[in-house]
């Protein structure tokens, strides 16, 4: 067994694997130590990545030379394009994914990597001296420079159905020590977290015929680079939908003194924005229809995941509230729900690369840190990963702007404010939404990328893709379509409306009545102008908003010209002129720029206004 590296991850989930991913680009030596019998990047809750807000951090990984949208497209059995009618500045691309396949694939990338060694081991305690960390693992000891941790929610994990309560992370898996015992002088958050997942139910079971069916979309284009965008590695199934009804809900609420989220036996706090059906049941009473959407885990498995019924109530009470719901009468239980509560590091401790500052060339990534999700946890895996690499070669730092990238949103805010619930992306947490978009990734993307240097397929395909794209779009800016008669035929054989003044292809793109990937579609097919389909989706898509985010646009650069200037943490932590708590507030995130100190909760506007005044 190897043990020397240049990298150790301590475990191999979604978080995991991604910072192992890219350190290996380097061409360090990374191991990831794993809890034996968990395959790599397995999916303990909801078979599916991508989502609103959520799709976007899958392709800006693979921009970055990520690997969850390969995996998620090798292992895709649905896909849909979520907010479909809302427009194309908010849609995200949600694939459901064959778990075992997932895990699968994720095996075998890492077996083919020849920088990655994975170790099945438990680590029971990480000291660092001299430069070095030393890892205590149920295998032997272990040497590395670095260490990223990313024990998702294991540390000190205790599950919870009804009044049976087991020590682990997961059903079946080895129990795991706090992170104060396996980490010296880390700070854990005084609070436990907590998060469910719903008893799965067997196939055979289930009644599909009572349910609206979703069949995959065609249309989606796949998250990986390299991929044909619409080419579809496996079978594609549909997706259910059921719903609860006040059967269903008043079981739940007749049994509440039964579930240890409101009984007082689970003291962790869950996430608001992914709660438990008791939680809807006892927080929002008026109400009883909720979605279940009924989802395969696996083409070769015959268990499905009831999304939207995660539950912590004993086994009885599932299985009676569960048969309440159409199609799920003779529903026949699998695995059973419950809930885990565990430890969560305090993230304000940690800098904007993820790495301690109590214990320099120690990172944490994914649900450790408090938040909830594969892709929020891939996302910190990446950061965490390829600033380990970058310090260890003397390297500058790699930061995404909260402006350019929802990986950028997600690490400023984990880093700037206590947790008080798991944190999950969603568009609303980016004040740029406009701009963050699915179909512009590589646009805003790909400099971070080129910074790394690493000249692979992937920057090559970038550099063409970016050539392309400022060509069709001057092309478009450029164009004109004169108001004569030829043209105006035109116009009304594609419905593009009246053209009675000359105007460029992009202002015809932009019309309100036209959408503008067709729009440009059929411009490129009339005239024989030949680019991709997803040049052509991109440049459309740009052009349309190109009116909406020039006017954000000066409007942010106002704030961003502010936001971006660098302050001085610790001169205004010792400054008379900020109040105690805010000095406090500031010695504790040490943040290093202007935009920073102005969210940390609690920095109060007097301060804002003093620092605001003094920056040169
Ligand atoms: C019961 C449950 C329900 C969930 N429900 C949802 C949900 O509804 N929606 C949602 O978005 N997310 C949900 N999640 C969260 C989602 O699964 C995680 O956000 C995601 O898997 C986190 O990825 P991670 O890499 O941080 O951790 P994980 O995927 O949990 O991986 C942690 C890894 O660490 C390893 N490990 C831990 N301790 C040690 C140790 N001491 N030594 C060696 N290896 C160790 C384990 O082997 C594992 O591979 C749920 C998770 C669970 C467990």
């Amino acid at each position: 067994m190897d043990n020397k590296f240049d990298i150790v991850v301590i475990g191999g989930g979604h978080a995991g694997l991604e910072a192992a991913w890219i350190a290996s680009q380097f061409n360090l030596r990374v191991g990831i130590l794993t809890l034996p019998g968990i395959p790599i990047a397995s999916a303990p809750c909801n078979p599916a990545v991508g989502g609103v807000g959520k799709g976007q951090v899958v392709r800006e990984l693979d921009a970055l030379g990520g690997i969850m949208g390969k995996l998620a497209d090798l292992s895709a059995i649905q896909y849909r394009t979520l907010n479909e009618s809302k427009g194309y500045a908010v849609q995200s691309t949600r694939v459901q994914i064959d778990k075992v396949a997932y895990a699968e694939n994720a095996e075998r990338a890492v077996e083919a990597n020849k920088n990655i060694s994975v170790i099945r081991c438990k680590v029971n305690k990480v000291i660092k001296s001299n430069e070095l960390f030393h890892v205590e693992t149920s295998v032997g000891d272990i040497e590395s420079r670095s260490v990223v941790c990313t024990t998702g929610t294991f540390l000190a994990g205790n599950m919870h159905t009804g009044e049976e309560q087991t020590a682990g992370g997961r059903v079946d898996c080895e129990q795991v020590d706090s992170l104060d015992s396996i980490f010296a002088s880390v700070s854990k958050l005084k609070t436990r977290f907590k998060t469910g997942t719903p008893a799965r139910i067997k196939r055979k079971s289930i009644d599909f015929s009572k349910m609206e069916s979703q069949p995959s979309d065609k249309s989606a284009i796949n998250f990986h680079f390299d991929h044909d965008p619409y080419h579809r590695e496996l079978e594609q199934v549909s997706c259910h939908l059921t719903r609860t009804n006040d059967d269903t809900l008043k079981i739940i609420r007749d049994n509440k003194e039964r579930s240890p989220i409101f009984n007082g036996q689970i003291k962790g706090v869950g996430p608001r924005y992914c709660p438990s059906i008791e939680d809807k049941a006892y927080r929002y009473e008026e109400k009883n229809e909720h979605h279940v959407f009924v989802e395969p885990e696996s083409l070769s498995l015959d268990t499905f995941y009831p999304n939207g019924i995660s539950t912590s109530l004993p086994k009885e009470i599932q299985l009676d509230f569960i048969q309440t719901i159409a199609g799920l009468e003779n529903a026949e239980i699998a695995v059973w729900g419950y809930a885990v509560e565990y430890d969560v590091v305090d993230t304000t401790k940690l800098d904007i690369t993820l790495q301690s500052t109590e214990v320099p060339g120690l990172y944490f990534a994914g649900q450790v840190n408090g938040t909830s999700g594969y892709e929020e946890a891939a996302g910190q895996g990446y950061i965490a990963g390829v600033n380990a690499a970058l310090k260890l070669l003397d390297r500058e730092k790699l930061v995404l702007d909260r402006n350019e990238s929802y990986i950028g949103v997600m690490i400023e805010d984990l880093v700037s404010n206590k947790r008080d619930e798991p944190y999950r992306l969603f568009t609303a947490r980016s004040e740029n939404r406009l701009f963050v978009r699915e179909d512009n990734t590589i646009q805003r993307i790909s400099p971070y990328r080129s910074s790394l240097g690493l000249n692979s397929k992937i920057d090559k395909y970038q550099m063409f893709y970016m050539e392309q794209f400022y060509d069709l779009y001057e092309l478009c800016r450029t164009f004109t379509f004169v108001a004569n008669r030829e043209n105006k035929a035109l116009f009304e054989r594609y419905n593009f409306g009246s053209l009675k003044t000359n105007i460029s292809m992009a202002e015809l793109i932009k019309r309100s009545k036209l959408d503008p990937v067709k729009t440009l579609s059929i411009l490129c097919k009339e005239f024989c102008i030949q680019y991709s389909s997803e040049i052509i989706r991109t440049t459309a898509i740009t052009l349309k908003y190109d009116g909406y985010i020039d006017r954000a646009k000066i409007e942010q650069s106002r704030i961003a010209r502010l936001d971006n200037k660098k302050i001085n943490w610790k001169n205004l932590s010792e400054s008379e002129n900020v109040s105690f708590e805010c000095r406090t507030r500031i010695k504790e995130i040490m943040p290093e720029s202007f935009g920073q100190l102005k969210r940390i909760e609690g920095i109060r506007p007097a301060t804002l206004v003093y620092v605001a005044n003094n920056l040169v």
